[in-house]
């Protein structure tokens, strides 16, 4: 029996010792110490043993299995180590190979065109001012000469902050009501310009939007004339659309100026021969502009005898439109990555 033993140990660890896989140390594990295996076997043998020496059969057996079963354990443990230091060689990075670009976020192309706008602002001595979205009736419409009946008001569709009817707060539908409160300032002259968010009740389409942008801007010193008023925006139209804008003026309405005119730009397309971009025209139409009325002057507090000044207005929306030739106002606001990009 002690021989059979040390046979069948002596036949595992050559086993173990020859195998040159995970694999195999399974089967030897198996084929020796398993249900049917040769060391199981020889308990199950234990009946044809002396009773008074099975004690002693049994502890042999029980070293053996020990025996056996740390050596396939150590063996175990050089193949696993051996495995992972094979895994780690196969999954060493390659340096040399060009990475993944991450995405990086770039600037909106109407942030593109308001920066734009502002440089050649206050490149002409401007400041930029800001106010607030939601504006009193009186700012918005009133100390614009655009008192309760007017039409203009009808026009613009205004929202009202209250359903009530009578409701004085609104949201601004221009941003003409952050010169009101800095002409109310009292502090002269003035050379501004204020960009924001302006609001409408319209229809969203490929030219109109209940939210858009404006730029307006407003200056107010003494003997200010048209002509100033001419230059500055020549001067804007060149920086945009390039050195070979023209400029032409049309008389127009507004109830803040007057006289008013909205400026046309000569197509950047063609040049002003016509083409499929301006509709044949030679000409674009660009912004409103005039002369502060006498009146806006007086309800802010400053005296039209001594000053005077000129505003105009121009959709933030409508310049990015032109510069970048887009066809449809609804994708600057629609945040499709695939259009964004490309600016
Ligand atoms: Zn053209």
């Amino acid at each position: 029996m002690k021989e059979k033993l040390k046979a069948i140990v002596d036949e595992a660890l050559s086993q173990i010792n020859a195998s040159d896989q995970l694999e195999k140390l399974n089967e030897i594990k198996v084929a020796f110490l398993g249900k049917k295996g040769e060391l199981t076997s020889v308990l199950k043998s234990m009946k044809d043993v002396a009773p008074e020496e099975r004690p002693m059969v049994g502890q042999m057996v029980n070293e053996a299995r020990e025996k056996l079963e740390s050596c396939l354990e150590e063996k175990k443990t050089v193949f696993m180590k051996k495995l992972r230091e094979e895994q780690i060689k196969s999954e060493t990075i390659d340096v040399t190979l060009p990475a993944t670009k991450p995405m990086v976020g770039h600037r909106h192309p109407n942030t593109i065109a308001l920066e734009e706008v502002e440089r050649i602002f206050i490149g002409m001595g401007y400041e930029v001012v800001e106010g607030p979205e939601v504006e009193f009736d009186y700012y918005n419409f009133e100390a614009l000469n655009i008192p309760a009946n007017h039409p203009a008001k009808d026009e613009q569709d205004t929202f009202y902050v209250s359903s009530d009817a009578h409701s004085n707060i609104v949201l601004r539908t221009q941003t003409s009501s952050i010169q009101v409160h800095e002409m109310e300032k009292g502090k002269l002259p003035i050379r501004m310009i204020a960009p924001g968010r302006a609001f409408r009740s319209d229809e969203v389409d490929a030219t109109h939007s209940p939210s858009f942008h404006q730029i307006e801007g407003l200056v107010i010193d003494k003997n200010i004339t048209f002509a100033d008023l001419k230059g500055t925006l020549a001067v804007f139209a060149k920086e945009i659309f390039g050195e070979d804008t023209k400029v032409k003026f049309r008389p127009h309405h507004f109830p803040f100026t007057e006289p008013s005119a909205e400026m046309d730009v000569s197509c950047f397309k063609c040049g002003g021969s016509g083409c499929r971009f301006c509709k044949g025209e030679g000409w674009i139409e660009i912004l409103g502009c005039g002369m502060v009325h006498p009146h806006v002057l007086e309800m802010s507090g400053i005296d039209p005898e001594e000053y005077t000044g000129f505003a105009f207005g121009v959709g933030l929306e409508r310049i990015a439109l032109l510069k970048y030739e887009i066809d449809d106002m609804r994708l600057l606001y629609e945040n499709d990555t695939r259009f964004l990009k490309q600016f």
